[in-house]
């Protein structure tokens, strides 16, 4: 059985970034909340909770005092750090470098008055950390927008200031920004003047999927490691079993099961960006113990 794990597997850098400054925090020996999950990954949070991190959540959040919270990659709306300064409680800050820009960005537009002022629509899941912090920036003006039915909502006649959520799918941005676009011809407005799209894809993710599309199809088998939580995990997953129908996606090795290699030659190994390394490799050995077996059984 050939074995090949995709070289762009693991962590994002943002991911990465969080979990290092969590580790560093923990060092110091007292308690660490995390402010929701740090990583939408069973696993990797199991490992940081025997070093002492507590996951929280806002309602958490709000009894606690004097102690030190983390804000996750996925960052955190202004309201958060309004609480935790009234409550004395030490932000750690871990929200992704990319992601702090991006609120930047929409905090700023949000501030803009008179004839410039425009809708602010960010596309993005409902309910998704970094969308509830990027509508955050807003000060409740922000309009989301989950899919082409919830343009509805956007006033035609003002523009509109256009972004993504960073996990987004690419194809799918593109088709919010074409229905909006119908939106304004239809009123007989050009769209290049009444739209302001900012593109604001991670292309820690955005650039994975090409890839990952090639070597779900280069193997007979793909075996996908990732939280059922995760977006883009899932969005990841679903681009391999698009061109690769024996894939399967675990949260763990031991889910893994030998039929699943029956007759085949060759299995890939790959994950979300909230996948730790060292899972994937976990996932490596246990698919090298199940098909040695296998093969030994054959000889
Ligand atoms: S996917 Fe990109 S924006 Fe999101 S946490 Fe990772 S590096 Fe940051």
């Amino acid at each position: 059985m050939r074995i090949e794990v995709e070289p762009r597997s693991g962590f994002c850098f943002g991911v990465e970034n969080a979990i290092s400054i969590a580790e560093q925090a923990l060092l110091r020996g007292e308690t660490v909340y995390s402010l929701g999950s740090i990583v939408h990954n069973e696993q990797e949070v199991e490992r940081l909770v025997r070093l002492g991190l507590v996951t929280i959540d806002h309602k958490r959040l709000r009894e606690l005092k004097n102690c030190r919270v983390l804000v996750r990659a996925h960052g955190e709306p202004p309201s958060t750090y309004i609480t935790a300064a009234e409550n004395n409680i030490e932000i750690i800050e871990a929200t992704c470098p990319i992601v702090k820009r991006l609120q930047e960005r929409i905090y700023k537009a949000g501030n803009e008055t008179g004839e410039k002022m425009s809708q602010i629509v960010i596309f993005g899941k409902q309910g998704h950390a970094e969308v509830i912090g990027l509508l955050g920036q807003t000060r409740g003006k922000g309009i989301l927008v989950s899919e082409t039915t919830d343009i509805d909502v956007i006033d035609f006649n003002k523009p509109v200031t256009l972004y993504s959520q960073t996990t987004s799918s690419r194809e799918k941005y593109h088709e919010i920004y074409l229905a909006i676009a119908r939106g304004y011809k239809k009123l007989g407005k050009d769209p290049d003047t009444m739209i302001r799209l900012h593109k604001t894809i991670c292309g820690q993710v955005a650039d994975r999927e090409p890839a990952l599309l090639k070597f779900a199809d280069s193997h007979d088998v793909i075996i996908f490691v990732s939280g059922k939580e995760s977006s883009n995990g899932n969005m990841l997953f679903e681009a391999c079993r698009s061109v690769n129908s024996e894939s399967y996606m675990i949260s763990a090795p031991a889910e893994i099961e030998g039929k699943w290699f029956e007759g085949k030659e060759s299995v890939g190994i790959s994950g979300a960006t909230s996948t730790p390394k060292w899972l994937i490799n976990d996932a490596r050995k246990r698919i090298e113990e199940i098909t040695d077996a296998g093969d030994r059984a054959n000889r």
